[in-house]
């Protein structure tokens, strides 16, 4: 990062990342954790005293290990999808258990997204878990700024500028070359860019209040999630798995201190538990994806680029993580110059589809329809463990993802299916006990079933400009479980499979005769590699 001089009036950094909340320090993290300079602003000076958020899927912890940051958090709690019950009052009577997929036919339990990872989803509110990511962005060497305000922005054709506010209430300006906008889903960045958003739209505004009570016991069942269901009051109520619990009402009616404890004690029922009020909140119920997710140097993040309304475990911080995994290896590419900027073009084309199919799924489940009194037309339904590691990324990063395949399906139907997550599987490698996600996070990868792979890789650097790592099976890696790691992978004896950065799937070969300009043409295409590309152009790699 250089600072403002007289001769340079700018603050100048790689990437300006606006908002930071929960998604906005994630793109932070991952960016700084790839080496990009990054500042990210948030306006206020910390989290949000109400939090949002308490569920993360295994993957979201699976994009945090990636930087090293692991799940050990204090007082988080592990577990699968929240699970949510029917009851006249927490401590009255309880009715029914409401599934959020309906439950199969079959006598075979559902497989969980845990059971295709190695964890298991995690309870931790949003204002606990912020700070961690704030650490680590910072350890990792990101500058975050709190208490900062963008004002404005502009943007040209090598960059952004934008006019800051510190904490003094100073004016200053950051130029950048790209700008991440994580500013929540009243965007101003995505207003000022004309960016249409589209989906059920606004449904309704709705107040909760947050409280601290000893109810803990009741969550035994393993629910911890509970439909209020009285004649007259209907609520839903919650807990942060930290003594507070969260009471969300069914309008946006304002109440006082006295109306919110009687509502409280509704929802708590017959027992009598010390209630103490620590905050309320506000909240805009919907669906709403925005119509692109860039617009030249700018991307939308989070939020900002799609609303999604709470569900079991949460669709929202998760979705904007995962935008944000995507996002900061594309960018680090570009901005090494490994790969062309048409490489930013796939984020667009990767994360776009899947805030539509996770915005039409939430709204495909009864009880939301129920509970927000939205109808939309039936689409066929994907389990949880679908949605969350079963994802399919169609886009010019990826070969052999075709219009025929479905948008998600469970991770182990895949079998390395180009455009899917690469399996979890805990392998040996130099001798230590690790999953492939270790492995195939980092850098480009080759998995090969044969040698020849293996002498290709080494040779990548020099011909596309793109280092890519090669781990040959039985070699560099074995199974210590006895499982068919080439099976998991669907590679055919001497074939090999190309994994992004990101641990994504990007090309399969059967065995090729020519190894070499097999790789090469293939990262000329998913890599966008620069070189390569050129080289194609040129007709120069064979
Ligand atoms: C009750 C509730 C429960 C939820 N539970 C879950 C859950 O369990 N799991 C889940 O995945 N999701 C959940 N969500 C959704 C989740 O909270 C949101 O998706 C998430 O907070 C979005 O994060 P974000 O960083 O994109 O946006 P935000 O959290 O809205 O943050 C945007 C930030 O940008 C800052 N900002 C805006 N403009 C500027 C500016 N000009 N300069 C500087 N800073 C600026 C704002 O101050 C803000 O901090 C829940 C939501 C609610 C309401």
């Amino acid at each position: 990062m250089e600072n403002a001089t007289a001769q340079e009036p700018y603050l100048r950094t790689s990437v300006l990342v606006v908002g930071g909340s929960i998604v906005g320090l994630a793109t932070a993290m991952f960016l700084a954790a790839r080496g990009v300079p990054t500042i990210v602003i948030e306006r206020h000076p910390s989290s949000s005293p109400h939090p949002r958020a308490t569920g993360f899927y295994p993957r979201t912890l699976e994009t945090f290990r990636t930087v090293g940051l692991d799940v050990s958090f204090p007082g988080a709690k592990t577990g699968d999808s929240p699970r949510r019950r029917r009851v006249e009052s927490l401590t009255g009577t309880w009715f029914e258990e409401q599934n959020w997929t309906p439950k199969s036919e079959s006598d075979t339990p559902k497989q969980k997204a845990s059971d295709f990872s190695m964890y298991k989803g995690i309870g931790i509110a949003q204002d606990r878990l912020e700070p961690l990511l704030r650490q680590r962005a910072s350890e990792l060497g990101a500058d975050v700024r709190m208490a900062t305000t963008m004002l404005s922005f502009t943007q040209d054709e090598t960059g952004v500028t934008a006019e800051l506010r510190s904490p003094d209430g100073d004016l200053y300006q950051v130029r950048a070359q790209y700008l991440v906008a994580a500013d929540g889903g009243d965007s101003q960045i995505r207003e000022k860019l004309g960016i249409a958003r589209t989906g059920v739209g606004h449904i309704r505004t709705v107040r909760s209040v947050l409280f601290t009570a000893d109810l803990d016991e009741y969550l035994s069942s393993g629910a911890n999630q509970f439909s209020i269901d009285q004649p007259d009051f209907n609520a839903f109520l919650s807990t942060y798995n930290d003594g507070r619990w969260i009471l969300m009402f069914s309008d946006d009616e304002e109440r006082d201190e006295t109306q919110l404890l009687e509502m409280i004690h509704r929802a708590i029922g017959p027992r009598k538990v010390d209630v103490e009020l620590v905050t309320t909140g506000r909240w805009k119920l919907g669906g709403l994806v925005a119509e692109r997710f860039s617009d030249g140097r700018i991307f939308l993040a989070g939020d900002c680029a799609h609303a999604l309304p709470p569900n079991r475990g949460g669709f929202g911080a998760n979705t904007g993580i995962e935008d944000a995994h995507n996002l900061a290896w594309k960018l680090a590419a570009v901005l090494a110059g490994e790969s062309a900027p048409e490489l930013l073009e796939t984020y667009d084309a990767e994360r776009r589809p899947i805030a539509v199919l996770r915005h039409d799924q939430i709204f495909a489940r009864d009880d939301i329809n129920v509970s927000l009194g939205v109808s939309l037309p039936k689409v066929e339904l994907f389990d949880d463990a679908a949605m969350e590691l079963g994802q399919l990324y169609r886009s010019s990063a990826v070969l052999g993802a075709g219009p025929d395949l479905p948008p998600a399906r469970m991770p182990d139907q895949w079998n390395g299916q180009p455009g899917t997550r690469a399996p979890h599987l805990w392998v040996e490698a130099d001798g230590e006990r690790t999953s492939t996600i270790d492995l195939l996070t980092h850098e480009w990868t080759v998995v090969a079933s044969s040698a020849p792979w293996a002498a290709a890789a080494a040779g990548m650097e020099a011909e596309t400009g793109i280092s890519v790592t090669a781990l040959l099976l039985g070699t560099d890696i074995v199974s210590p479980d006895g499982d068919d790691v080439a099976a998991a992978f669907g590679l055919a004896p001497g074939g090999a499979a190309l994994i992004r950065p990101d641990g994504y799937i990007a090309w399969r070969s059967g065995p090729a005769d020519d190894p070499r300009a097999a790789l090469a043409h293939a990262l000329a295409h998913v890599a966008s590699a620069a070189r390569a590309a050129q080289a194609l152009q040129e007709g120069t790699t064979r």
